[in-house]
């Protein structure tokens, strides 16, 4: 199963490119297999974005890369759509505001 990850990341498809995103569609098996990375999905694959659908009618994995959604956050540089939402910290990210709340 985690050859077809490596393979994708292989591929350079995937790059390391956090202004990336990144849609999945995967065959039955390797769709749970993925879905039990839940959020890490995201870190796994070093983008800013992944969108994981299935796909009964393929037996490989299917990787559709695309420019990410949203602007990108100063902190961390993921690209997100939550930044500018946060009237304090228009600059970051829902996620990096969380972790500076919970530092603060
Ligand atoms: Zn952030």
């Amino acid at each position: 199963m985690t050859k077809a990850l490596e393979r994708a990341r292989q591929q350079k498809v995937i790059g390391h490119s956090l202004d990336a995103r990144v849609r999945l569609k995967a065959p039955q098996k390797l769709y749970g297999f993925l879905q039990g990375f839940g959020p890490e999905l995201r870190e796994l694959f070093i983008v800013s974005q992944v969108e994981l659908g299935g796909d009964s009618d393929s037996a490989e994995l299917t990787v559709e890369v695309g420019r990410a959604e949203g602007e990108k956050c100063q902190r961390c540089w993921v690209s997100d759509k939550s930044v500018g939402t946060n009237r304090e910290h228009p600059e970051i990210c829902q996620r990096c505001f969380e972790t500076i709340r919970g530092e603060g």
